[in-house]
């Protein structure tokens, strides 16, 4: 099967945005401009834009899924050029906007090739802006930026910018320029094509060019004549062009914007008001114009399981299969949908894909592709698209699914451990059945989020990555799979380990009438760097304990270490290594060596000097002037440490502060109540620390009763 779009016109894009900023209403806008452009295309009777629009409405547009697909044909081409060949396959992969979910936006980032960032033109930067604008440079995606809400009072275009080229990156310029602000606002002037475009219609769906009124002349052309410097800068032939005061076509400046936005040297900045339906068809043209195409990219880099080598996979149909699945979703229809990303090759359906990270063959049900009110099944998706799987039973996200004769395991979307944990009851009877299979689901879905049992009391403990990351786990399980339960109170999750190295013997031996019992070891417990993990290492040589009975020892550390010894909470960042020991030809046994295993490893550590650790969060809260030292001191009291301060443009001031994560719970109140709902603040995991003496003798006797 023929693809149906080049490469070059597929772009694989995604919106980040800080929360409020108009992420939803600008992809909203998308789908609807497209879905109407894509119709104007369409020649059927009596198919208008207008009755798409009527259909739109009783049906309402999708934007929750993890990528939809739409088209586009750049608004600035003529009547006799809209067609098909100049059609563009835009797949809108969904990142989420809360500080919380990060993770998620780094996991949306790893798949998409280009970005839309999008702000709020009274707000400007915002903080958690800036978070995801620096993932975005970890994965070296490419950006065009969106000033939105340029309607409302007290919007700015200058100050947005400046505090983007302040705070984001010296590179952004402008490509358009608003008419008019707030109440006035009617419309941008495109300043590569000279234009005064406004956006009329219902719902701004005609994007009419004009002239640019006298109003805005002067300004229009000095920010071209600084667009046009920018750009040259960044070509050597148009360098010497501009210099000889050369004309320089709007082809040229066009291509050497798209290179140079594609290697981070400019980054186009776009203006308007989703709500009002101002601009966000430019952003359209500037996303098919300046972002990449999956042929713009490196091939992607993978590991040969089998063999160890690396080995690469082009962005060609004909290449072996290789994707990513990058997002797990329950669907109401056809229940869980994998959505994967593919970087080479062709997969069928009805085929099976190897998962490369897990060892499993899957078959391929079905293959969907979701658009914004409909969705389409595939017999086959190529190279460069995204798309959803139906029925694969054992794949997470993260995982690689590839050709079986040609397996590669991608690079991997590292994951942080969970901080913060919490114990959740069901409600009755009912609930608790239920309950069981909505937390799988959910775990399945997100990867930083964990369930355990507490084997003790029987309760359910849930884990993530922050308070609001597990209220929203209860949130969901109330409304998509109507669980009712009640959970506790949000609990650090600490960390034990040992201060130095120390050694100790295990002895489980019972040998009184009948077959009798016999465990015998001795270990060392030595150290490692923080964020190390746990280790095991067997040192056993000539036989003193048979090779059998290794494994067991092994076994009987492990879930010690899980338990804990100082106050139930797991071990890491230590190496514990099995020396010796002895064994009786007899009364040996797995279950002897076990529990042996476990005795010394408790005495071990207990004889190095045990050690409570807590996770510290990177916390930056931007706070009018006035109140900073109120919000420093708070600070303060909370054993945070200060790592800088700094201006924030416009009398803010942004205190940047490593704080240990047991004192930040219910932050965004206080910091609310202290500003009067003025500052803001990001808080992401930093790494783990011992908890200070006193504070640690408070947890170990609210936790033991000691
Ligand atoms: P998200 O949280 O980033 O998805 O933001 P939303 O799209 O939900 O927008 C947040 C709020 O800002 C909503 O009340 C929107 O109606 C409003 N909003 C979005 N875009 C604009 C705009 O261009 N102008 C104005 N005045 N409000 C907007």
């Amino acid at each position: 099967m023929a693809r149906e779009y080049p490469l070059e016109r597929t772009r694989d894009i995604g919106i980040i945005a800080h929360i409020d900023a108009g992420k939803t209403t600008v992809s909203e806008r998308i789908l609807f401009y497209t879905g109407v452009a894509h119709k104007i295309g369409e020649v059927h009777e009596g198919d208008t834009v207008m009755d798409w629009m009527e259909q739109e409405r009783e049906r309402g547009i999708t934007i929750t899924a993890a990528a939809t697909n739409c088209f586009w044909k750049p608004s600035y081409l003529a009547e006799a050029e809209r067609t098909n060949e100049n059609e563009y396959r835009i797949n809108l992969i969904d990142t989420p906007g809360h500080i919380d979910f990060t993770v998620e936006v780094k996991r949306s980032l790893r798949v998409l090739d280009g970005a839309v960032a999008v702000f709020d033109g009274v707000a400007g930067v915002e903080p958690q802006s800036e978070t995801n604008w620096r993932y975005a440079d970890e994965y070296r995606v490419p950006r065009i930026c969106f000033i939105n809400k340029l309607d409302r009072t007290g919007a700015s275009f200058e100050h947005s910018l400046h505090s983007i080229l302040e705070r984001l990156t010296s590179n952004a310029v402008p490509v358009t320029l608003p008419m008019g602000t707030e109440a006035d606002f009617s419309g941008v002037i495109d300043l590569l094509l000279e234009k005064a475009v406004t956006f009329e219609g219902e719902r701004g769906e005609r994007v009419v060019r004009g002239e640019i009124p006298e109003a805005y002349r002067a300004a229009a052309k000095e920010a071209r004549a600084k667009l046009i410097e920018k750009i040259s800068e960044t070509d050597d032939a148009l360098t010497e062009k501009f210099l000889n005061a050369e004309a320089i076509s709007l082809a040229e400046l066009k291509s050497a914007l798209r290179r140079a936005t594609l290697a981070y040297q400019l980054v186009p900045v776009f203006c308007g008001s989703a709500l009002k339906n101002k601009g966000v068809q430019l952003v359209l043209d500037g996303v098919v114009d300046y972002l990449s195409s999956p042929l713009d990219l490196p091939p992607v880099k993978g590991i040969n399981p089998v063999s160890g080598a690396e080995e690469e996979r082009p962005a060609k149909d004909e290449a072996p299969f290789a994707a990513l699945a990058f997002k797990l979703q329950s669907d109401p229809f056809v229940g869980q949908l994998t959505f994967f990303r593919v970087y080479s090759g062709t997969l069928a359906a009805g085929s099976y894909v190897l998962n490369a990270t897990n060892g499993d063959q899957e078959r391929v049900g079905r293959i969907l592709r979701l658009h914004a009110n409909h969705r389409e099944e595939l017999k086959e998706i190529q190279a460069g698209n995204i798309g959803a799987l139906v029925g694969l039973k054992n794949t997470r996200t993260g995982d690689t699914l590839c050709d079986p004769e040609h397996p590669i395991v991608l690079e991997k979307i590292i994951f942080p451990e969970p901080v913060v944990s919490l114990r959740i009851e069901p409600k009755t009877k009912a609930d608790q059945e239920k309950m069981g299979v909505a937390l799988r689901r959910l775990s399945e879905e997100d990867p930083t989020f964990r369930i355990k049992g507490d084997p003790e009391t029987g309760e359910t403990i849930i884990s993530g990555m922050g308070e609001l990351h597990l209220e929203v786990i209860v949130d969901r399980m109330r409304r998509e799979f109507a669980v009712e339960a009640n959970a506790g109170r949000p609990q650090v999750a600490y960390k034990e380990t040992v201060r130095r190295e120390a050694e100790a013997e295990g002895k489980y031996i019972r040998q009184s009438g009948g077959r009798g019992q016999y465990g015998h070891v001795w270990l060392r417990v030595t150290p490692r760097e923080r964020g190390q993990g746990f280790e095991f290492v067997n040192e056993i040589r000539g036989g003193i304990i048979p090779q059998e009975f290794i494994p067991a020892v092994e076994k009987g550390v492990r879930e010690a270490t899980d338990r804990g010894v100082l106050a139930g909470y797991p071990f890491v960042d230590v190496s514990i290594a099995l020396y010796d020991g002895s064994f009786h030809e007899v009364d040996s046994s797995e279950a002897a060596f076990k529990i042996a295993g476990s005795l010394a490893f408790q005495e071990a550590a207990r004889r190095g000097g045990l050690v409570l650790l807590e996770p510290i969060m990177r916390v930056e809260a931007v706070t009018p002037e006035q109140f900073l030292g109120d919000v420093t001191g708070d600070l303060n009291s909370k054993r945070a440490r200060i790592q800088s301060m700094g201006e924030r443009g416009l009398g803010a001031k942004i205190i940047s502060a490593d704080v240990p994560l047991a004192d930040m719970f219910g932050y965004a109140t206080t910091l609310r109540s202290l500003t009067q709902g003025r500052a803001s603040f990001t808080m992401e995991f930093s790494h783990y620390e011992e908890v200070p003496g006193n504070i640690a003798q408070g947890i170990v006797e609210g936790r033991t009763g000691r």
